[in-house]
């Protein structure tokens, strides 16, 4: 175990792991018996601690309360047969998550603050990382404004926490898919490209007009004209179109996903012709009403990759080709899920 040597440990006195069905673990609803917890406080991280799983106290003028003055991560870890714990892609979290920092007037957190606190967290919880097929242990690193002080400026102090969840498979089912031609989830030089929660709250209830519709989530399209494909839900999306490879480029309204990442960097390996540009809404219903939309799918950390099994465009459903038949998705999906689970070689040093 690595520790940061002013960590203070306390555990709990008694863990609620008995109290799990991990086969039958309902996302987000039960969390690991401990959290770890920092300050920044006088432009200082200090005070690093786990703890047990507890509420918090906050200041009620917190600017993270009423301005949403917060960034978080999403990652998972793994368990092996051997029983060892690995982090998929961690170093790019870190990353992400200084990104949104700066945009957020926050300041950044030191890699080896993240990764001592994951480590000593998942060192210490790592009965939670549950083993039943298709689950892992979901890990939620944030940083939030702890100041005491309602006025509009840049936050002095903040706290930075991680907490753990454990989660089964996420979209079990291919989705149905509404392509959004009023709402937006982000515009050009807005925080799109960031996980803050600014960006999260809005966008729930334009997804609950189209859950009330039949649809499982939104394809966002961009904030001027609604012409161009940005990302679906809070995943990236890709097609194969045409025997291409094809996905948004990445710019300030899209998150870069790390899935998005380790998927083109896969596809490109495997010889595979990938096309990062502008994607039009035109484009991808031409190729469906031909049936040259030959896959579509979202990828993200929650699912890996969710099939599309229909694309709903003003008022006209498209029905995509049968998830079986989809040669690449299926694929890269196998792929990550055994380099994940130590099954495939870890060619590009994903796993920590
Ligand atoms: N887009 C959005 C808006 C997201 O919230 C996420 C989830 N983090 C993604 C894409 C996928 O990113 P990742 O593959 O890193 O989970």
């Amino acid at each position: 175990m690595i520790a940061t040597e002013n960590m203070d440990i306390k555990k709990i006195a008694q863990s609620k792991i008995g109290q799990v069905d991990f086969q039958n673990i309902q996302f987000g609803k039960v969390y690991s018996d401990h959290q770890f917890m920092a300050d920044y406080v006088d432009g200082q991280w200090k005070n690093l601690k786990i703890e047990p799983y507890e509420l918090l106290q906050i200041s009620p003028a917190s600017p993270a309360l009423h301005y949403g003055i917060s960034i978080f991560e999403g990652l998972k870890a793994y368990k092996h047969d051997n029983g060892d714990v690995f982090v998929f892609r961690p170093d790019k979290n870190i990353e992400r998550l200084n990104k949104s920092a700066i945009r957020m007037c926050m300041p950044e957190l030191p890699e080896n603050i993240y990764f001592d606190a994951l480590n000593t967290l998942l060192d210490i919880d790592r009965d939670w990382v549950p083993e039943v097929e298709g689950t892992s242990l979901y890990i939620r690193p944030f940083v939030f404004s702890n100041d005491d002080y309602i006025g509009i400026r840049p936050s002095q102090d903040f706290k930075f926490m991680i907490i753990t969840c454990p989660v089964g498979a996420y979209y079990a089912k291919p989705v149905k898919v509404k392509i959004e031609n009023h709402f937006v989830r982000a515009v050009e030089g807005g925080s799109g490209f960031c996980k803050t929660g600014c960006n999260y709250g809005p966008a729930i209830y334009p997804a609950k007009l189209a859950q009330e519709k039949g649809y499982d989530q939104l394809v966002w399209t961009d904030g001027k004209e609604h012409k161009y494909i940005e990302e679906s839900g809070t995943m990236n999306v890709m097609f194969v179109i045409d025997g291409k490879l094809i996905t948004p480029a990445l710019g300030d309204t899209i998150l870069a996903g790390i899935t998005r990442d380790s998927v083109l960097t896969l596809a490109r390996d495997w010889g595979y012709e990938v096309e990062e540009r502008k994607v039009e809404v035109a484009e991808v219903i031409a190729a469906a009403k031909e049936g040259r939309l030959q896959e579509a799918f979202g990828a993200g950390t929650a699912a890996t990759i969710a099939h599309i099994e229909m694309i709903g465009y003003e008022g006209t459903d498209y029905q995509l080709p049968a998830v079986e038949e989809r040669e690449f998705s299926n694929k890269v999906l196998k792929t990550l899920d055994d380099i994940k689970l130590g099954k495939a070689e870890d060619k590009f040093n994903w796993l920590h």
